[in-house]
């Protein structure tokens, strides 16, 4: 089980768990990145704090209330994150994309999301077959949207947040996490009761936003003209814009015209854009693989 990046890796490269339909031969995603944090790491009670100290869960919470057992310890558990980034196929087709988006991004945002579900329930499976507890927060039934007093829109757990104490990345202007594989990813995390070393034991680095250009040498704001909804300034990301648009825009194009139900799919602020797939100040560890 200490190989549980080659797990999740292998996992992933069959097509039967990873397409973009059902049925399909065409991959969701592109290879993962993994990465581990202790539960004692004391990031964790900062997000609390932070986030929302009233329904933000630290992981020895989360494990608390799915084991209901309150005797666990912090110092018991490890978190593990994982990036799963979009294929150059489904990158390179939403860049054409203007105001409303691609057809594969709806794809990967509808049965994409449920493979990344599902690599949940593995990752949990698989520790439990070694005889160990394990959980994944999001598909707790307790899990739910919350108002963040500082953020607005949030959640009890953040996939995106766990990710960034694990070391895979930080935030950009448009609020989505900048990984060393970029931004156009989605994310997933489980917790499990075992002690494991954590992939670093310094994250690569200390601001929350480092890795955005903007933050890091004052220029860039691509996603902010990529955004067909203004809701990306040079203050941030505008979370209630961002969220009507997708409300009473892209998923109603995506019924109507795409998929035939519902999809929160819109994403265009994560593709072209110099951190769509790596680390934009990074150019030199992780080349452009093509051009934008
Ligand atoms: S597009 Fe530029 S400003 Fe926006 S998140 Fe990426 S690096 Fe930051
Ligand atoms: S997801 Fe769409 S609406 Fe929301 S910030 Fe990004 S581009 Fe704008």
């Amino acid at each position: 089980m200490d190989q549980i990046k080659e797990h999740i890796t292998s996992w992933m490269n069959d097509h039967a768990n990873n397409a973009i339909e059902p049925g399909s031969d065409v991959h969701a995603f592109s290879f993962p990145l993994v990465g581990i944090a202790s539960a004692e790491d004391s990031l964790f009670d900062f997000l609390k704090s932070d986030i929302g100290h009233e329904f933000y869960w630290t992981p020895q919470e989360a494990f608390s209330l799915a084991f209901k057992d309150e005797s666990v310890r912090a110092d018991e558990l490890s978190v593990i994150a994982w990036i799963l980034p979009q294929t150059e196929q489904t990158r390179i087709a939403h860049r054409k994309a203007e105001a409303l988006p691609s057809i594969e991004w709806s794809k990967v945002r509808h049965y994409g999301e449920k493979v990344n579900e599902n690599l949940r329930r593995y990752v949990v499976d698989l520790f439990t077959s070694e005889g160990l507890q394990a959980c994944a927060p999001v598909l707790l039934p307790e899990w739910s949207g919350a108002v963040s007093e500082k953020y607005g829109f949030a959640s009890s757990w953040s996939e995106r947040h766990a990710a960034h104490a694990c070391g895979l990345g930080t935030f950009g202007l448009s609020d989505g996490l900048i990984t060393p594989a970029g931004k156009a990813v989605r994310v997933g995390s489980v917790i499990v009761r075992k002690r494991y070393s954590p992939t670093m034991q310094i994250r690569p680095y200390t601001q929350h936003n480092e890795w955005c250009l903007f933050q890091a040498t004052g220029k860039c704001l691509a996603c902010m003209r990529r955004c067909p909804a203004g809701a990306i300034s040079e203050s941030g990301h505008d979370k209630t814009k961002c969220k009507e648009y997708i409300r009473n825009v892209t998923a109603v194009y995506v019924e109507k015209e795409q998929l035939g139900f519902k999809v929160n799919s819109c994403g265009l602020c994560q593709t072209k854009v110099p951190c769509e797939s790596q680390n934009p100040l990074n150019r030199k560890i992780f080349p452009p693989r093509e051009k934008l």
